[in-house]
């Protein structure tokens, strides 16, 4: 799935098309009204994502001259305004969802989830080593058995499965799970992949999360 980025503000374009290529998306960025346009009318996107204020044209004008054009590309607006008004100016110009700055990465992704989901495109869960995450649930299932996560386990299950196996910083983690503007710390991730480890263990399943030192966490299934 490819995402559209318009968004001016070059370090949370940045991050924006980062956590989404973590989360196994293919990004593309685009930094003012007119090529952003440029890039939408293609109709390639799954989904765009797109600030409202923008050098050239803003948001709005964006998506309605985008849905005039008869592109019904999925919008997930973005705004520091959060007042009625602009919501239901947004939501009049064409866009499905709106999010207001500062936002989480997990609010974030949420929002895009249900956004595909209304698509019928999301992906319905992760597997490794025969334990699988149902994104819809949020459940860890092994055979008969299963556990409940809460939202954190949740994002920090997402985050280490989507990796099948592979490192994933502690920093990354801090960041798509308590998001950027948090003061969470690296103890805290320590903590939480402690809670994950128990259910984990609790449902049977062989995989475990291997600590790399200094470096990060990852998944193996143990035989
Ligand atoms: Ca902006």
């Amino acid at each position: 799935m490819t995402v559209l980025v318009i968004e001016d503000e070059r370090l949370l374009s940045e991050s924006l098309c980062e956590l989404l290529a973590q989360h196994g998306f293919m990004t593309e960025a685009a930094y003012d009204g007119p090529s952003g346009l440029e890039f939408a009318l293609t109709g390639v996107y799954d989904l765009i994502v797109l600030d409202v204020l923008l050098p050239g044209f803003d948001g709005f004008e964006l998506a309605r001259r985008l849905r005039a054009r008869r592109v019904g590309t999925p919008i997930l607006m973005l705004t520091a305004r959060s007042g009625l008004d602009d919501r239901v100016e947004g939501l009049d110009a064409g866009a499905d969802y709106y999010l207001a700055k500062p936002f989480e990465a997990r609010e974030l992704l949420a929002c895009i989830n249900a956004i595909l989901r209304r698509q019928g495109k999301q992906v319905e869960e992760l597997s490794f080593g025969g334990t699988s995450l149902d994104l819809a649930s949020a459940e860890l299932v092994c055979a008969e058995r299963s556990a409940r996560l809460s939202a954190r386990e949740f994002e920090l299950a997402r985050c280490l499965f989507s990796a099948a196996g592979r490192i994933v910083s502690k920093e990354t983690l801090l960041v798509k799970v308590w998001g950027w503007e948090s003061e969470a710390v690296e103890n805290n991730v320590e903590v939480y992949v402690g809670f994950l480890r128990k259910k984990l263990s609790a449902i049977g399943s062989c995989v475990k999360i291997k600590a790399q030192r200094s470096l990060g966490y990852y998944l193996e299934a143990e035989a």
